[in-house]
């Protein structure tokens, strides 16, 4: 099968493997131990990774705290800063659209007495800064929105919402896991005072991710949320997973060298696989921004047709639904019904993620697949018939 389901994971970069493979052999010392040349190597190959990350962001070296995944860095940013600055006030802010990382880890603060605002998106999935200012409270200390949506791809206006929580002292976290390497991000310009991303999004190993922690103008606190040797200076104890950190570094650094060329190279893709099923097809949504939105996402709602069954037909292209994205969780895309979708066309949508490894060849193959998947379904559509 054709692989579209780039948002999910990406395949690893044999760039990037053949980079870490040294460190999963020969290069096996910790990081941190300081007495000796097994422990100067290692650190070496985790010290340039931090500098590759940090450039990819516009930081310093120093503010890159590695974590093990987005789910962690988000983990960190929202509870850490919560936790340090709940003497000033306990209300957080955040938006509708946002991952589960992000969602569930604030609706456990509110569990445990913080006062919780969550922002709707609009029709395309994106949260108008002029929403932010109005629920902002002397005793707001903390606003998290994403930078690019990981379902519909759309761009959220973070350098406008940074700007007005820097004015009003109010921290500003964003989870940059699908924008990072993928459209223009600068933590100084946009006003950013903790950033999430992820390895395994831009052709990086899993298990790997990093938090970005403002440290000057203003320096941002945390409270460390895993205690222990005091790695990361003093803010995620544990032993460097060297390899993975040394991947994570490669897989920034190509991706920022790559990412125009590659940018335009996938919004072409992305129009032909947008053109191949409209032609074709009728009755169909684009979900998401037309313009303000990552070039490698396409997502798409199709009347009149059961999203169980379509998923089901999709079994020769990979791609994600808004009928079960998960299997824990059955419900349609609280993403898709934030953005005003009835539960129909939420459960009958597709989220195709287009990659570094995309041919014209699968997107025209997936193009033929799901027009002649809607036709066929729709056949046995009672509703489509009228
Ligand atoms: N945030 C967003 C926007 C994502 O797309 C993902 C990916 O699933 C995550 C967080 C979680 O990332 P990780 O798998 O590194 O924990």
């Amino acid at each position: 099968p054709v692989y579209m389901d780039n948002h999910s994971t990406t395949r690893p970069d044999p760039r990037v493997v053949e980079a870490m493979l040294p460190y999963f052999g020969a290069i096996y010392g910790n990081a941190a131990s300081a007495s000796h040349r097994f422990g100067w190597e290692a650190a070496e190959g985790a010290d340039r990774a931090r500098e590759q990350v940090a450039r990819a962001l516009g930081a310093e070296p120093r503010e890159i705290v590695f974590t093990s995944g987005a789910t962690e860095a988000n983990n960190l940013a929202i509870k850490g800063a919560a936790q340090a600055y709940q003497r000033r006030g306990k209300h957080v802010v955040t938006a509708a659209a946002e991952h589960k990382a992000v969602l569930d880890t604030v609706r456990r603060l509110g569990r445990e007495g913080w006062e919780i605002t969550v922002v709707p998106c609009d029709a395309t999935g994106r949260v108008d800064a002029a929403s932010i200012l109005p629920v902002l409270r002397p005793d707001t200390v903390l606003v998290s929105v994403m930078a690019a949506s990981n379902e519909v791809g759309t761009i959220n206006p973070i350098r406008e919402i940074g700007r007005i929580c820097r004015e009003r002292g109010v921290v500003f976290h964003t989870d940059a896991t699908q924008a990072v390497g993928k459209i223009p991000i600068e933590v100084n310009d946009d006003h950013v005072d903790l950033l999430s991303l992820s390895a395994h999004k831009v052709y990086g190993p899993k298990g790997v991710g990093a938090l970005y922690v403002r440290r000057r103008d203003p320096m941002v606190r945390l409270v460390p949320q895993m205690d222990g040797g005091g790695h990361e200076r003093g803010m995620r104890s544990g032993t460097l997973p060297v390899p993975l950190v040394v991947g994570l570094g490669k897989a920034l650094e190509l991706a920022m060298e790559e990412r125009d060329a590659e940018s335009a190279r996938l919004l072409v893709l992305r129009e032909r696989l947008h053109r191949g099923i409209a032609g074709r097809v009728e009755g169909i949504r684009l979900n998401g921004h037309p313009t303000e939105r990552l070039p490698g996402n396409l997502n798409l709602s199709f009347a009149y047709v059961d999203g169980e069954a379509l998923m089901m037909a999709m079994r020769d292209v990979a791609v994600s639904s808004g009928a079960a994205c998960t299997s824990v969780d059955p419900e349609p895309s609280h993403v898709l019904l934030a953005m005003g979708l009835d539960e129909d066309m939420a459960r009958a949508s597709l989220r195709f993620g287009l990659g570094r490894f995309t041919t014209e060849v699968e997107v025209d193959f997936a193009a033929d697949a799901v027009a002649e998947a809607v036709e066929r379904l729709r056949v046995h559509s009672a509703a489509w018939a009228f």
